[in-house]
């Protein structure tokens, strides 16, 4: 039976946007997304919510798409619930 939850050998494990590979943390960037477009957060000290992207290899070119998609989806979850705007 393999032991796949090794707690002595835990590694933080992220899923790349882009091609979706599971790959160590510090394989990937991470990055979020604001209004005015992509922060990449060199220093891993920012607290959000990250998203992360292989740092070599074709998908940080794949992020144009990725980030069209995103934003879709953002919109989509901004929706108020309730038709009442406040003030
Ligand atoms: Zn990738």
């Amino acid at each position: 039976m393999p032991n796949q939850a090794s707690k002595a050998d835990h590694r933080p494990i992220r899923t790349c946007v882009v091609c979706k590979a599971k790959r160590e943390k510090a394989e990937l960037l991470s990055f979020f997304l604001l209004e005015g477009g992509l922060v990449i957060d060199l220093a891993g000290k920012l607290q959000t919510r990250m998203n992360y992207v292989c740092s070599g290899g074709d998908c940080l070119g794949g992020l144009d798409k990725w980030k069209l998609r995103y934003k879709k989806k953002l919109k989509v979850t901004k929706a108020k619930p309730s038709g009442e705007p406040k003030k």
